[in-house]
């Protein structure tokens, strides 16, 4: 067979060849804008003749601190499609970090929206590699700004050349995207993707039983574009010539659900919390949702009671994926088997509430006490991945040796598998209950929480124990309407007849909100502290 280059340069050219009529619909401050992909081809080539043109060359990192819109997925392409290096960087973490992942990156040019640019203006002093900014708005004059030199991404695009070549001999296994992820103690860890990664992990998000995403849908990528290069939705849906909408800044789940109904999307993809927000809005405003086929949900555990709602009370298919930073994300996939489908619902429901399985291309392991544990459901081990698209080391960090080992990324997750080889997530290693020896997983009863019809929000965590080292507290954000008038007792008594004694929360506190990371998933070791601490009682 041929050795063709698997590299992002044909997805451009694909969506610019066939599919000049599609478009991308993006929210921006001053409202909805929509570009044709022939626009949004011609943008980017000026992009990357303008980058160029400022000193971006092969294997330079260009940083971009911005929402979900049209300006950051020209940036999506014209940086790798130029031989550059995207770096999107989290806007949601602290100066200190977003400092620490510029530098270390080495970015040597920053694109950033303009609400971002006071964020910014607090790093800039400490930036050390950064050559020039641009800002990315829809005012016609530069914003007031300390940053400097600092560009204007529209003033740049119209001096700049719309037939701009993408350079032919682009190793596909050059850099073309980076992205860091939150370390739970010191700093961020980054990890690079390669062209040939993105374009095989997109053909991933395409296959029917994989992502499902084809030239049809309209697709609302709802996780930030800064976080794990948005999970591989804007490079498959412009390859595949799908009509792209994004959100924009601050979106509300008003917005999303008015979006989701003026633009029929099709397939939208985002974190729990989102989800459950929408629900929130579901509930009180009038929608018509009929247009959407799947949710696409992962980042962290999606509830059973989620699933069902959204299925059930507002028939909206859902689908439960997994993945991490370092495996570009997509890697098990929840979709039942034909003959799975004759189970009954409530079978159903639990193996799709499951993360699923391991989607082509990858290959696993799961290693517990005694070597590969068995295909029981309940034996639980450290799931390890390897695959075309999985990383193979954090960027210039000595912890690469803590996670990448003999050829295999050990995830940090505790999974059970069972017979039909449905994985599910346990816990994170940290994030376990060990009581007596034992494992409880805070997964399982935060799942069995959040089924409660007067239950928000769940959070499990770990307290210190005399006699069995560690015991589960569970800490529940109530539904408005049930709040004072729902009792820790009711809610043992749900529990009770689903787990094993030992399983049952010692307490269960009420919050009026689960402290959360920057990407919306519940931040244990925080409330671990102030459970602890006796903050919350
Ligand atoms: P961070 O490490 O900063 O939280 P990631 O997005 O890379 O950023 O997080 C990956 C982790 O999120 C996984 O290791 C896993 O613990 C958790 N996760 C992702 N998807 C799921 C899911 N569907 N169910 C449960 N946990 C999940």
């Amino acid at each position: 067979m041929m050795q063709t280059p698997l590299t992002m340069t044909q997805m451009i050219k694909r969506a610019e060849m066939f599919f000049p009529k599609k478009q991308v619909i993006s929210r921006t401050a001053s409202g909805i804008q929509r570009f044709t992909y022939k626009q949004m081809a011609e943008r980017t080539r000026r992009l990357a003749d303008r980058l160029a043109k400022i000193g971006v060359e092969k294997g330079d990192k260009v940083g971009t601190l911005a929402w979900n819109h049209h300006r950051h997925l020209e940036a999506y392409f014209a940086i790798p499609c130029m031989g550059a290096v995207l770096h999107t960087i989290n806007i949601r973490l602290s100066p200190q970090h977003i400092t620490y992942i510029i530098n270390h990156a080495e970015d040597k040019v920053l694109l950033v929206d303009q609400d971002i640019l006071p964020l910014l203006e607090k790093c800039a002093s400490e930036l050390k590699t950064v050559k020039a900014y641009i800002v990315m708005t829809d005012d016609q004059q530069l914003p007031e700004t300390t940053l400097s030199p600092i560009y204007h991404y529209e003033d740049l695009l119209k001096e700049a050349n719309p037939n701009f070549n993408f350079p032919e001999d682009i190793d596909e296994n050059a850099p073309a995207g980076m992205c860091y992820t939150s370390a739970t103690t010191g700093n961020p860890k980054g990890v690079i993707y390669t062209h040939r990664g993105i374009v095989l992990h997109s053909l991933a998000l395409g296959l029917v039983d994989g992502g499902g995403i084809s030239e049809r849908d309209i697709a609302m990528p709802v996780v930030p574009m800064f976080h794990v290069n948005a999970w591989g939705m804007p490079f498959a849906g412009v390859w595949f010539g799908t009509t792209l909408v994004l959100p924009g800044p601050y979106f509300t789940p008003k917005i999303l659900a008015e979006l989701i109904e003026q633009e029929k999307v099709t397939i939208t993809a985002g974190v729990p919390t989102i989800w459950l927000g929408l629900l929130k809005e579901l509930e009180e405003g009038k929608y018509d949702l009929s247009s959407l086929r799947t949710v696409l949900c992962g980042g962290s555990a999606a509830p059973k009671g989620m699933i069902k709602t959204f299925e059930q009370k507002y028939n909206i298919p859902f689908k439960h994926a997994y993945g991490m930073t370092e495996t570009s994300p997509l890697t098990l996939i929840s979709t039942l088997k034909s003959y799975q489908e004759n189970l009954d619902p409530e079978e159903k429901l639990e193996l799709r509430s499951k993360q699923g399985t391991l989607v082509p291309c990858l290959e696993m392991k799961i290693i517990g006490k005694d070597g590969e544990v068995a295909w029981d459901g309940k034996e639980m081990g450290e799931l390890a991945l390897r695959g075309p698209w999985i990383a193979s080391e954090y960027y210039k960090d000595e912890r690469t040796e803590d996670a990448f080992r003999d050829g295999w990324l050990y995830t940090g997750d505790v999974v059970t598998i069972d017979e039909e080889g449905f994985v599910k997530i346990v816990d994170r290693t940290k994030d376990l209950i060990k009581s007596g020896g034992e494992w409880i997983s805070s997964v399982d009863l935060e799942n069995a929480l959040m089924a409660h019809e007067a239950v928000f929000e769940a959070a499990v965590v770990a307290v210190p124990h005399e006699q069995w080292q560690e015991r589960p507290i569970a800490c529940v954000v109530l539904k408005d309407a049930y709040k004072g008038k729902t009792t820790k007792e009711e809610l043992f008594d749900f529990l009770k007849p689903q787990f094993a004694k030992w399983w049952i929360p010692d307490d269960i506190l009420f919050l009026e909100e689960i402290p959360k990371t920057s990407v919306g998933k519940f931040l244990k070791r925080t409330l671990r502290d102030q459970v602890q601490k006796g903050v919350i009682n």
